[in-house]
């Protein structure tokens, strides 16, 4: 189920609740089925969906509460705070410091749309006033570069890269290096994805990781993916160790569940969300606003 048939049939559940004439067990528990089947279907981690249903009934005490006004109103409230803790950890995420060199690096799968993100995010921090470069060392995929280098000039950003060099190490290293003595404030460091996990990719980014020592780590993943998100970010963030996510690919069939099952699976705020493929369709990604606008 996408994204917005999941809000909607969240919202119907709810509206539903405020029609019932008495607000009883037996609504309660119909409500919470439909809400639960609706987070399935969206490939939401049974566990978690669980864990909200429980959290919902234990909040949620019928006998003490007064008349049905006030009952739904308090079971409203117990299902929308246990729709944002869903997506909210309760970290928060690196937030950079002006007038000095602050290093991300990007890591994800290849096409995930991690270099796609890159020029977005620096274009965010450009737009913001911040003194932004890129730095390509994505040797694996052909292509990469280029596809930086356009995105980079079309966004007028700075950008570093090379067609010789094979080890992505030292080109991160370089590029980092070159952009810190020039003062800049914000340096994104594309690094390269891999088609699946493998341990050749987790090790080149652990590499990468020791020579640039970025400030913060962020995992580029699809939103699309479904049931695989909850494994796929576990195993980045054992290899990684990143510190927040941006979820592509969330204007299209994004069932959500992804998203919510890697931020639970990690314990790890979602950042940014990818809207679309133009430079500007990266959106701050806001837990409370998030569920809100995705009921509608
Ligand atoms: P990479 O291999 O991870 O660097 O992936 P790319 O940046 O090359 O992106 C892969 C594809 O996904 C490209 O066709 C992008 O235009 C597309 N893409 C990236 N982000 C988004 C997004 O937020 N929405 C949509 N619809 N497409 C995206």
């Amino acid at each position: 189920m996408v994204l917005a048939d999941l809000g909607r049939k969240i919202n119907t559940a709810l509206v539903d609740l405020t029609k019932a004439p008495v607000v009883d067990e037996k609504v309660l528990d119909a409500l919470l089925r439909d809400i639960c089947a609706a987070l399935l279907a969206s490939d939401v981690n049974v566990m978690l969906v669980q864990r909200l249903r429980n959290n919902v009934k234990k909040s949620v005490n019928l006998n003490e509460l007064g008349g049905g006004a006030n009952r739904k109103r308090v079971i409203q409230k117990a299902v929308m705070d246990q729709l944002y803790e869903l997506v909210d950890p309760g970290v928060q995420p690196y937030k950079p410091i002006k007038h000095k060199a602050n290093v991300f690096m990007m890591v994800g799968l290849q096409g995930a749309g991690k270099t796609t993100t890159c020029t977005k995010l620096a274009s965010f921090y450009q737009r913001k006033g911040w003194k932004t470069a890129l730095v390509c060392a994505d040797t694996f995929r052909a292509g990469a570069f280029d596809q930086l280098k356009q995105n980079a000039t079309k966004a007028k950003i700075p950008y570093y890269g090379s067609y010789t060099e094979t080890d992505p190490v030292a080109i991160a290293q370089e590029g980092v290096d070159k952009f810190k003595a020039d003062k800049f404030e914000i340096i994104i460091v594309d690094t390269s994805g891999r088609h699946k996990q493998e341990a050749e990719l987790f090790e080149e980014m652990k590499q990468i990781s020791a020579a640039v020592e970025p400030d913060s780590t962020i995992f580029v993943m699809d939103g699309t993916i479904g049931q695989a998100a909850d494994g796929q970010a576990r195993a980045f963030k054992e290899a990684a160790n990143f510190g927040s996510i941006i979820m592509t690919k969330m204007d299209g069939h994004a069932k959500g569940g992804g998203a919510i099952s890697a931020v639970a699976a990690t314990d790890s705020p979602i950042v940014f969300i990818g809207t679309g493929e133009h430079l500007h369709d990266l959106d701050r990604f806001e837990p409370k606003s998030f569920v809100r606008k995705m009921l509608g």
